[in-house]
């Protein structure tokens, strides 16, 4: 056991926690921790399987006179999330996490801990070796790769699992029960263009939207924060005729943009209206997000002509596409006060040799708004010419705040510490909506 656990209670929980942060377990190379959960489950004569993906599921006989109760699985992920600080020369793949306590809180020495969800796994472990801990029967699931795409969540089979109640323990917060999640699916929307040569006439500015915060497309959509390639298109879709060069805005499709450059040409004889347009947009902008995004910034510098750019029509069509497509809180959650209940984030554009390209990406924790707003954003783009696909779906989790298991656990929790849990749902996805949807009566 590391130094750093010695003396904690319950001391079985963190001798387990202490042995698994010995064991190298990125997501993908779970291999190691596989082989310490079953060599655990050997040792203690429980029942034991490793599905085809690689989760672990191991099961315990309920206590002698709760043989009633109904299977309940205790689920958390194997894998954990791998970052170093800069010079540190752990090596992920073969180095034992070092365990460092600074006062009551538990450190890593210069990586990231692996609580998340480490703590979890030794949790189910400790209970699982306690054999006066009385329980009905019970189901651990460990499943691989949450951190890299829910992997182990997506594969798990129905025929594995006894369990129709899952308490997964990978929560963040002390006294916070969430009993929802949100479900995704992205869209991707092409209009094909044409390129026509640049008269001579004309002038060529990049337009640059910035200065925003951006933030998490989930945790932090309800701030309602400025999206750069919607400022961009602002500005754009109401101005003289411009053909656009080059267009790039956002980076992934879980983050709010914060940044977008357009560059495009105009006829001379424009530059006026357009410098005038710029400035009138900044200024309404600045009046809108002075509090969500003080920072905001257009900016327009001239730039060298280009030889070719994108005609002006299909420029204009793509522009009052984006401009029109829905973007932020669509609705907020009835049955949970202050919860994102359906979203979207405009989350990446970009013009291509072929076409002008969007990602956006949709949440929900009602399946069927999930889908409803991605086909109204995907409508836009269809109107306007584009080809849309939908890809990358997850189910939601809808709350349900009436269950017997959530009211249960609330009591749990006050009984245990005297302080009422928080009951609340995340606008994000969790392995819960995906095993949810996989386990049928789950
Ligand atoms: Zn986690």
């Amino acid at each position: 056991m590391q130094k750093a656990v010695q003396g904690l209670k319950p001391e079985n929980l963190w001798r387990y926690f202490s042995d698994l942060s010995d064991i190298p377990r990125e997501s993908g190379n779970e291999e190691g921790v596989r082989r310490f959960l079953l060599a655990f489950a050997k040792e203690h004569n429980l029942e034991a399987l490793v599905d085809t993906i690689g989760n672990v599921i191991i099961r315990k006989q309920a206590y002698k006179g709760y043989e009633n109760r109904p299977w309940v699985a205790l689920q958390g992920h194997m894998d954990m999330v791998c970052v170093k600080e800069e010079g540190s020369n752990h090596d992920f793949t073969k180095d034992p996490i070092k365990l460092v306590r600074d006062g009551d809180f538990l450190k890593a020495d210069g990586t990231t801990l692996g609580g998340d969800n480490g703590i979890a796994i030794a949790l189910v472990m400790d209970i699982l070796s306690d054999p006066s801990c009385k329980h009905g029967p019970i189901e651990a699931i460990f499943t691989v790769s949450e951190e890299t795409g829910l992997t182990g969540a997506f594969n798990i089979e129905q025929k594995h699992v006894n369990s129709r109640l899952m308490i997964n323990l990978d929560s963040e917060d002390e006294g916070v029960l969430y009993i929802g999640c949100a479900g995704g699916i992205e869209v991707r929307s092409s209009m094909p263009v044409t390129w026509t040569k640049v008269e001579s006439a004309s002038k060529a500015f990049i337009l640059t939207a910035n200065g925003m915060l951006g933030g998490h497309s989930g945790a932090e959509i309800h701030k309602q924060r400025a999206n750069a390639i919607k400022v961009a298109a602002r500005v754009l879709h109401q101005g003289p005729d411009f053909q656009v060069c080059k267009a790039e805005g956002g980076t992934k499709r879980n983050v709010i943009p914060s940044v977008c450059t357009v560059t495009f040409v105009i006829n001379t004889k424009d530059e006026p209206l357009l410098r005038s347009l710029v400035e009138k947009v900044q200024a309404e902008l600045a009046g809108e997000y002075e509090i969500s995004d003080p920072g905001l910034a257009l900016s327009l510098v001239e730039t060298d002509l280009p030889l070719q750019a994108v005609d002006k029509q299909v420029s204009r069509r793509f522009f009052t596409a984006v401009y029109a497509a829905p973007h932020g809180v669509d609705a907020m959650s009835m049955s949970i006060p202050g919860i994102v209940e359906t979203s979207t984030n405009l989350a990446i554009m970009r013009l291509e040799e072929e076409c002008f390209k969007v990602i956006s990406s949709h949440r929900s924790s009602v399946l069927s708004a999930r889908d409803d707003i991605a086909h109204r954003f995907a409508s836009v783009f269809k109107l306007s010419g584009a080809q849309v696909g939908f890809e990358g779906a997850y189910p939601s989790w809808k709350p349900n705040p009436h269950s017997a298991l959530t009211g249960f656990c609330a009591k749990a929790y006050e009984e245990y510490t005297g302080r009422k849990p928080e009951i609340t749902a995340i606008h994000a996805g969790l392995e819960c909506g995906i095993i949810n949807s996989k386990i049928e009566g789950m």
